[in-house]
């Protein structure tokens, strides 16, 4: 039996924030302890925030804090044939349509009277896809996959979701109705996110995918997108709760500077940051911890289910030397 393997996907938008390392340390360590393959994979397709000599960076403090892996880096915009195969079974298989609708227009039919928002549904969450209704799914027939310029759509079918996750528990979701069609191919020429970590996760023989939660609506559509391309095994997932600053909200720039290059450049040890990150996972730490030491001692099962609070004091401790 080949061994589970996951893997470090970071996208080279910025520079890795405690939240992230926090993230890819569990990750790490989750492997490291059990024997898992690790791939490291870099999320390079996010076209306009991809910025220059990210991906050095994001690796040279991956090193820092005591990661390693045993494949890689993959580089996702080296070779995009094997989203493109994707995109042509999709389409063969009358899964997907090349779509033209700008944002103003899908939002207009969104909100016409009979599509009114369920009960409770935010709309105006930053950052959220706006749902595309059904009402605006053209008729669907096999085709060819011959507009790489435009975006195409992923004919979301209908019903629920379910799948137990290792942190958050038992999910269901129902795709089709809280988002829709959605995008799987952009007019840049590129996969859409959600494609790109299908095809990658199982051509990279992934079985278990560490991440945080912010990604659990994700997972169904992923799923989604696995049967439809007749993709199997389908991976185990695991989605950490977030880290966030003290009003609550996830871990960003509005917190202060918590980059780790910040720490790293005013002098902090690496040990020092996987201590924090050690008792942010229940773990009793004094001031410092190695990767190895964090990686033996992580206890999965213990990890709090509830968002870490990151204060400013934590940002103190780690420049403190005690
Ligand atoms: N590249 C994504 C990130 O850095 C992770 C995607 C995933 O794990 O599926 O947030």
């Amino acid at each position: 039996m080949s061994p589970p393997v996951t893997r470090l996907a970071p996208s080279p938008t910025g520079a890795l924030h405690l939240g992230n390392a926090r993230t890819f340390l569990v990750n790490w360590a989750m492997a490291r302890r059990s024997g898992w393959r690790i791939v490291l994979r870099i999320e390079d397709l996010d076209g306009p925030r991809v910025k220059p000599g990210a991906i050095e960076g994001v690796i040279s403090t991956l090193r820092w804090l005591g990661m390693d892996w045993d494949e890689g880096p993959i580089v996702q915009s080296a070779d995009l044939s094997p989203y493109e195969d994707a995109m042509r079974a999709l389409a063969r298989g009358a899964m997907a349509y090349p779509c033209e609708l700008t944002r103003g227009q899908i939002e207009a039919a969104a909100s016409a009277p009979h599509e009114a928002p369920a009960e409770g549904e935010d709309r105006s969450a930053p950052g959220q896809e706006s749902r595309f209704p059904s009402s605006l799914r053209p008729a669907l027939w096999a085709r060819g996959f011959d507009r790489l310029d435009t975006n195409w759509r992923f004919a979301t079918p209908g019903g629920e979701v379910s799948f137990v996750d290792g942190f958050a528990g038992a999910q269901r979701r129902s795709p089709a109705e809280s988002i829709g069609d959605f995008v799987v191919w952009t007019k840049r020429g590129q996969p859409a996110y959600q494609l790109a970590v299908v095809v990658d996760d199982h051509r990279q023989g992934v079985t278990h995918v560490v991440r945080g939660d912010d990604l659990l609506d994700s997972a169904a559509r992923q799923l989604l997108l696995h049967r439809a391309l007749g993709l199997a095994p389908e991976p185990a997932y695991f989605h950490l709760p977030l880290v966030v600053g003290p009003d609550g909200r996830r871990l960003a720039k509005r917190h202060g500077d918590t980059r780790i290059d910040r720490f790293r450049a005013e002098g902090a040890a690496p040990e020092r940051v996987v201590a924090i990150i050690a008792r942010w996972c229940g773990l009793g730490v004094a001031g410092r911890m190695s990767g190895a030491e964090f990686a033996a001692r992580l206890e999965p099962a213990s990890i709090p289910r509830r968002p870490i609070v990151c204060t400013p004091e934590d940002h103190a401790w780690l420049l403190r030397d005690d």
